[in-house]
């Protein structure tokens, strides 16, 4: 296992549409492990492949439970609701956005031997598996807010909301 470096905006490699995931072979076994590894250093709640400069449809989301989930060739077969929310990204340190997402979603997955499987998830975790399914196609979360903000701006607004309370 190794940890792979990061790519931040203006890369290539993050304006991509990623290749399925066709073979199940050591080497995505070896991805998936890096992209866990080089996560749990980051300390995110989840990184695509695009992310470390491989262009294939494979993304790991941290769930509630903090376990990690490997998704492979992942999509979103169903969604409800609407939530907004604060987002980040590996890709875009330092910075954050307002971003309406599904409430709740179902995605379908295949694990590192090619096996389907369905998992789903609501709030933060509907949050991730959309933030993350959509770095496979190519798209940053910047792309969806109006503003963005540094940490001093949300220590700034956290204070201001204190202040009004
Ligand atoms: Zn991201």
């Amino acid at each position: 296992m190794a940890i792979r470096t990061i790519l931040t905006k203006g890369e290539p490699a993050l304006n991509k549409v990623c290749h399925p995931v066709t073979k199940f072979d050591d080497k995505l076994a070896d991805l998936l492990d890096d992209l866990k590894e080089t996560l749990a250093q980051a300390n995110g709640l989840g990184l695509a492949a695009p992310q470390v400069g491989i262009l294939r449809r494979a993304v790991i989301v941290v769930n509630e439970e903090g376990e990690m989930l490997e998704l492979v060739n992942p999509e979103i077969i169903a969604r409800e609701g609407e939530q907004d929310g604060l987002e980040g990204c590996l890709s875009v340190p330092g910075m954050w956005g307002y971003v309406k997402r599904p409430a709740w979603v179902r995605v379908k997955a295949q694990d590192r031997k090619g096996n389907w499987f369905e998992v789903e998830g609501s709030d933060i975790t509907a949050r991730c598996f959309c933030h993350e399914l959509s770095h496979l196609d190519g798209h940053l979360y910047t792309e969806l807010c109006d503003k963005l903000y540094t940490n001093e701006d949300l220590d700034r607004m956290m204070e201001e909301q204190e202040d009004q309370e």
